[in-house]
């Protein structure tokens, strides 16, 4: 789960990161109370969606820059009133973009130099990183592939948690020295504190300033938490935003669907996240293109099966759905009977190829024969796949 830039930074000074101070608006009647609660000095104006390079980003009406630089608090509200409602474009977001919804004003700092830093899991070691560079502000991904030595990282062992002697190391590698460095110490094992204590999956930082008085700011924020951990943060689960989520992907968790939208335009409908990602596999190695995972579950009923139908034909891209079900607990005549009662209640026009294999196929087959509607059969993965990459062409 994602959270917003002025969630995060709330939630970092609770830790005793240092943040600059800065105030949210959810609506555009709030801007002067929000601007209002700031010194009389220039502000930084932020566009809060669920997606970096916003700085860099472009919204749809031509208007530049999801984060604006404001000298004064008349031009501060302008810039607002500009981002608000519209639907800002960056290199994170997709072509559709993402409609700004909430500004967050914050008071713009003097920065002397931009660092990054981030912590999250890493898989291969299977221990918190700390990942920092002193090329900080600029996509990281570049300084990564352009000068790789430029980036430190620093393994933690999550028994012991951050030791004292890695944070003397990470400030010493990244040039801190007197206040800074003391400043530097603090916000890197506060930071630390945060990420461990939250269930965070990654916490990044970017960028990391330091100012000419030796102060140490995070100036960005972008936190996202393992969902596995989130039923003990009920405090968390209440920072979620459904208004940056596709509506598909939340109405399938309602009936306890595992979907995420793709590109393409074939639907895919799998029992089995294994089984869901070999669909998608199988239809990309004949020329198609899945618009979705979706894995219905070990044990799916038929109104979740129904459910899922709805939720698929909700994406304008489908052309064509594939329905690869293994029986093993599922009895494939449930699923052939969810389908059947699917499509008359959708009124289905679009091309449809099911394959099913197991318990009771039988049953499920003569269930999609006897039903008169056109359903086409597939007898294997690999046949499935061929006819329905064939329909959608
Ligand atoms: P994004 O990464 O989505 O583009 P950032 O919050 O990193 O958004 O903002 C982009 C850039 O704007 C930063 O790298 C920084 O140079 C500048 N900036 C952001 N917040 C402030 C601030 N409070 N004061 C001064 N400059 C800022
Ligand atoms: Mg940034």
């Amino acid at each position: 789960m994602n959270i917003h830039e002025y969630q995060a930074k709330a939630l970092f000074e609770k830790f005793g990161v240092p943040v600059p101070k800065g105030v949210a608006a959810k609506s555009p009647l709030e801007f002067e109370a929000a601007l209002a609660q700031l010194p009389d000095a220039p502000v930084v104006v932020k566009s809060q969606i669920h997606a970096g390079g916003r700085g860099k980003g472009t919204f749809t009406d031509g208007f530049k820059g999801g984060v604006k630089f404001a000298k004064t608090k008349t031009d501060a509200l302008d810039y607002a009133n500009k981002m608000f409602g519209n639907t800002l474009v960056t290199a994170q977001t997709g072509a559709a973009g993402r409609k700004v919804q909430t500004v967050y004003f914050t008071q713009a700092s003097d920065i002397k130099k931009e660092y990054y830093l981030a912590i999250l899991l890493d898989r291969a070691s299977s221990r918190p990183v700390i990942v920092a560079s002193t090329e900080g502000g600029v996509e990281i991904e570049k300084v990564a592939h352009d000068t790789p030595e430029k980036i430190f990282k620093i393994v933690i062992d999550p028994a012991y948690g951050l030791a004292d002697f890695q944070i003397r190391d990470l400030i010493a590698r990244l040039g801190f020295a007197g206040n800074e460095a003391k400043n530097a110490a603090k916000l890197i094992r506060s930071l630390y504190a945060c990420y461990w204590e939250t269930d965070a999956a990654m916490i990044e930082v970017n960028p990391l300033i330091t100012t000419p008085t030796g102060e140490v700011l995070a100036l960005d924020a972008k936190v996202s938490f393992d969902s596995n951990a989130l039923y003990r943060h009920p405090e968390i689960i209440a920072l979620r935003d459904l208004n940056e989520e596709d509506p598909k992907e939340i109405e399938a968790s309602k009936y306890a669907l595992s979907y995420i939208a793709l590109d393409g335009n074939i639907a895919c409908l799998v029992n089995g996240a294994g089984l869901a990602m070999s669909t998608m596999d199988i239809i990309q190695h004949f020329g198609g293109s899945p618009a979705n995972f979706l894995d219905v579950g070990g044990g799916a009923s038929k109104d979740q099966v129904v459910a899922a139908f709805k939720i698929i034909l909700g994406d304008p891209n489908v052309k064509g759905i594939l329905v690869n079900i293994f029986g093993g607990i599922m009895d494939c005549n449930v699923i052939a009977t969810g389908i059947v009662e699917a499509v008359k209640e959708v009124g289905l026009k679009l091309p449809l190829v099911v394959r099913l294999e197991g318990n009771n196929v039988a049953a499920g087959k003569a269930t999609l024969a006897n039903s008169g509607l056109t359903i086409v059969s597939g007898d294997t993965m690999a046949d499935a796949a061929q006819k329905i990459v064939k329909l959608v062409a």
